[in-house]
């Protein structure tokens, strides 16, 4: 599953598309909003694949924004603070076998005797929000496809 962005009018071939997994699309996008609240607006519907988008304009002053933030240094900080949480999210009981390490017969969920496959008998698993990357070079390869991609929507 992933998050499908065209380019409205690209100028080049890195501004006809981008795609992040959802995993990698969210966190990035959560950093466009909160970079760029006056171009994206909190109504966006930019986490979901409805087609949202910029126009030709926004799509470049969000590419300029990414890049004053990539040299400032402002992204590194970023996403050095954003992997030092997401590294120390604790574990959380694991759902399948509530946190026993041994599951009963699928489809059934809860508590059995067979080895839990969702954690391996560990009785807990990653949190989840800890699947969620976020990366400077990540943000660059936005910026770039922004820079020509002429206006976009996400699908
Ligand atoms: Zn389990």
């Amino acid at each position: 599953m992933g998050m499908d962005v065209y380019g409205n009018a690209p100028i080049s071939e890195r501004g006809q598309y981008f795609r992040n997994n959802v995993w990698w699309w969210h966190p990035l996008w959560t950093y466009c909003e909160s970079l760029a609240p006056e171009l994206i607006p909190g109504n966006n519907l930019g986490h979901s694949n409805d087609g949202w988008g910029l126009n030709r304009r926004k799509a470049r002053s969000l590419a300029d924004k990414l890049a004053a933030a990539i040299a400032s240094g402002h992204a590194r900080a970023y996403a050095e603070k954003y992997e030092q949480r997401r590294r120390s999210l604790p574990l959380e009981p694991c759902d399948i076998c509530a946190g026993t390490g041994h599951r009963a017969n699928p489809p059934e969920i809860g508590p059995g005797p067979l080895l839990c496959n969702g954690c391996k008998g560990a009785g807990k698993v990653q949190a989840f929000e800890s699947h969620y990357p976020f990366c400077v070079e990540n943000v660059a390869e936005f910026e770039a496809f922004l820079r020509d991609c002429g206006g976009f929507q996400i699908c």
